[in-house]
């Protein structure tokens, strides 16, 4: 029975390494002695991420699939290296299969606008893909799950830094567990790229107060953007 389950470890472990490399742009993989090398088709980095997103659209990794009405991939453009990355879609972005577009989005929308981009020159994504029931928090065997999206996402998009939008996209992208004034104070890192975290516009919504700390959070981005 081990040995089943070993066999079935390595065909999975196999089928994520392929999708994730054909995701990447390789039309083909070749496999067999001395004929390892695959060919790299040239794609750009749009094309790429398109592929991408047809593949996650197909998604059954974990029971959210069940539930949802769209994946809600992600939108707006690599160009700035700018990524804002929130917790996970609700009820408006299940129904549209965009990300924060409720009122939650419109706030972010504004936040974006007050240091002179528009919403199009970033991207906007979540750390989980398919709405949780209720908008419920997403469980750890979710994130689990769903994190080879995100992480395939951010190789395409090589973010110059990242704006992690809530506790919940802050501990996911650092891998640390703190309380989110922890999570601001402190220099946050994903695989190298730098963090910042503040709140999630809906907590913005509920507490108005906390807007003050959500502009010097986006200050201290820019500035960090600017040296990248
Ligand atoms: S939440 Fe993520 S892992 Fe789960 S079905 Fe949706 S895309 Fe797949």
């Amino acid at each position: 029975m081990k040995e089943l389950d070993g066999i079935a470890n390595i065909v999975s472990a196999a089928r994520s390494y392929f999708q994730t490399r054909l995701a990447m742009g390789e039309d083909s993989i070749v496999l067999g002695a001395g004929r390892g090398r695959s060919r790299m088709a040239e794609r750009s980095p749009e094309e790429t991420l398109a592929l991408l997103e047809k593949r996650v659209a197909r998604c059954k990794r974990c029971p959210l699939h069940k539930t949802r009405t769209n994946v809600v991939f992600g939108t707006g453009s690599r160009k700035t290296g700018l990524v804002f990355i929130g917790e996970a879609p609700g009820r408006d972005e299940d129904l549209q299969g965009k990300p924060f577009v409720g009122r939650a989005g419109q706030l972010l929308t504004r936040i974006i606008e007050a240091v002179k981009f528009d919403r199009e020159d970033v991207y906007i994504t979540n750390v989980i893909k398919c709405r949780p029931e209720g908008n419920r928090d997403p469980l750890p065997e979710e994130v689990d799950l769903c994190s080879i999206h995100l992480a395939e996402q951010l190789e395409i998009l090589k973010p110059k830094v990242i704006c992690a939008l809530g506790r919940f996209a802050a501990q996911a992208m650092s891998g640390l567990n703190l309380t989110m004034a922890s999570y601001r104070g402190e220099n946050l890192f994903y695989r190298g790229t730098r963090v910042v975290a503040t709140y999630h516009p809906a907590a913005c919504l509920r507490n108005p107060s906390l807007k003050r700390a959500v502009w010097e959070d986006v200050q201290k981005l820019m500035e960090i953007w600017k040296n990248a």
